[in-house]
């Protein structure tokens, strides 16, 4: 049975990342009635960086069903356990952002409020030492998290560092596989209903015609359709996040095959370093405001642990994101629909949440508004959130050793961060909305690493033992240690599982 309202055909624009996974997961989620096709241009090539992600991939890659031994020796993949900042509250300054949760189960109703109790107390811990992620990336271990609540390794998290044109690859086969149909060429031409201003069919070079009922644009930062096709519009928030550039160049690996990504701090941005199987990814991402592209790619080259292997590769962009994101038939997905900079691994996120979303407001040939509407709230509100993390990064500092660092300390932040800091400062507590990406730890690790200190405690954990928190809080740490300690070193736990690239360096 057919409805002459359904969709029948969807065109995607684009072959980078976001347009395979978009693929996989439409080819994967509906139902063989849609056909898929996807037109990209290997004469215009894809953005090729983005190697780092957050632990919600891991559901990405289950809903479609990849055999995750097998996708990481395809994409040469290593494990993250979260990120290293350095010299970011300050110069010589260190913190740990890690996934999974901070305490074990059985403790964790208000660990962070007797956390603040003891610290308040003279207790001087270490926020470290209560997370297992930390802990297992600070020896370089890994282990497989637990799907029994009573095992404390149920609140370990994890995520991957992969080769992302090997992604797109893996994943272009796997919807190939199920039936999406690739044609190779440059659209040079979008076709237009001329009352409705929807878009009908794409045109290439080669005089063939796309037509289809729903488009994807995963045409990159340009946004053929959302943007120089619809005019989309675009807002700029590059007054909060000035990064407007990156130098990326990757190296042999001569290092530990760390399962974190480290972020240092540089005196116009940030450095990126990403170890793979088979080389390590590094970037500096930097404001054009505060340094030249030549001095960006010296102090990129300087601070390599060996040769590079290829030439720098310089990257522009402006931050910012799409003021609609779906507009009449064309939804924008990755690079498309806006960018903020890669300092929390947010984009590859951000096309798995667009997906999902796409999926749940999945819409017949009305393309009713208010289903657009919400599609692009949703979408909207994700973005602020990472915005306002992002910025909490830059703000809260003490560096004022560089120009960059002076201007994003003292500039105005958007009210909904200043909420954030103030209620956490006063008190200790954090606002997360039901919707948002980050959890707690994450709010906790950032807020915390940057010095953000709260003046109190909740009033709940007042009256409570202090002597008998602070003994659950050594068995805690105990346990924590032992726990890492009877893991397989991460190396060793890729080898084992067969997750070990042939082609990989020896280590
Ligand atoms: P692209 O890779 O640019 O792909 C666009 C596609 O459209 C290509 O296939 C191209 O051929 C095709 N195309 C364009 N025009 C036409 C045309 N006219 N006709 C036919 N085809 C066309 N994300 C993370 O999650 N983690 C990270 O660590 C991370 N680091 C990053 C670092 C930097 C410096 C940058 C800039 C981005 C980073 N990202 C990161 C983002 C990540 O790279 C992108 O989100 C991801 O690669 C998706 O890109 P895309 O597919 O939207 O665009």
């Amino acid at each position: 049975m057919s409805d002459p309202d359904w969709i029948q055909k969807i065109v995607i624009v684009g072959g980078g990342s976001a347009g395979w996974m978009t693929a996989a997961a439409l080819a994967r989620g509906l139902d063989r009635r849609y056909q898929i096709q996807v037109v990209e241009s290997q004469d215009i090539g894809v953005v090729g960086v983005g190697e780092a992600t957050i632990p919600p991939i891991r559901l990405f890659n289950a809903m479609l069903g990849l055999d995750e031994a097998e996708f990481m020796r395809e994409t040469q993949a290593t494990y993250k356990l979260g990120i290293e900042f350095k010299n970011w509250g300050g110069l010589g300054a260190r913190y740990f952002h890690p996934f999974g949760a901070y305490g074990l189960k059985a403790e964790m109703g208000h660990f962070f409020q007797y956390f603040l109790k003891l610290d308040r107390e003279g207790g001087a811990l270490a926020l470290d030492d209560y997370s297992l992620c930390a802990q297992a990336a600070k020896g370089g271990r890994f282990d497989r998290q637990s799907d029994d609540p009573r095992d404390p390794m149920s609140i370990f998290g994890s995520a991957y560092h992969f080769d992302t044109i090997l992604y797109g690859q893996y994943l272009r086969r796997f919807a190939q596989g199920l039936g999406v149909v690739r044609t190779e060429g440059e659209v040079v031409r979008v076709d237009q209903d001329t009352e409705t201003g929807f878009v009908t069919a794409v045109r290439l070079k080669s005089g063939q015609s796309i037509e289809g009922d729903l488009f994807i644009d995963c045409s990159g930062f340009k946004g053929l359709l959302i943007e120089q096709t619809l005019k989309a519009g675009y807002e700029d928030w590059s007054s909060y996040l000035p990064m407007d550039r990156a130098a990326a160049v990757p190296c042999a690996l001569n290092g530990p095959l760390s399962p974190f990504t480290t972020s240092t701090a540089r005196e116009a941005g940030w450095q990126w370093r990403i170890p793979l199987q088979h080389r390590v990814g590094n970037g500096y991402v930097y404001s054009s405001r505060f340094i030249s592209d030549d001095a960006a790619v010296g102090t990129l080259l300087g601070n390599l642990e060996s040769e590079p292997l290829a030439e720098p590769r310089l990257l522009r962009f402006v931050t910012g994101r799409r003021r609609k994101i779906w507009d009449k038939n064309v939804v924008a997905i990755g690079l498309s629909s806006g960018f903020l900079e890669p300092l929390e691994s947010t984009s590859i996120h951000l096309i798995q949440a667009s997906i999902n979303k796409l999926l749940q407001h999945f819409p017949d040939r009305r393309f009713s508004p208010a289903n657009r509407e919400t599609f692009n709230r949703r979408i909207h509100a994700d973005m602020e959130t990472i915005r306002d993390f992002l910025i909490l990064h830059y703000h809260a500092t003490t560096r004022d050793d560089a120009g960059l660092w002076s201007y994003v300390r003292t500039m105005p932040i958007p009210d909904s961060l200043a909420h954030r800091i103030a209620l956490f400062r006063e008190s200790g507590q954090l606002v997360i909305h039901p919707d948002e990406m980050f959890t707690p730890t994450s709010w906790l690790a950032v807020l915390l690493g940057q010095n953000i200190r709260p003046q109190s405690h909740t009033p709940l954990v007042a009256g409570h033992d202090s002597q008998a928190i602070a003994q659950g809080f050594r068995n805690m740490k105990a346990q924590i240690i032992g726990r890492v300690g009877a893991m397989p070193s991460h190396v060793d736990y890729l080898r084992r599982h067969g997750m070990w690239a042939a082609a990989a360096v020896a280590a």
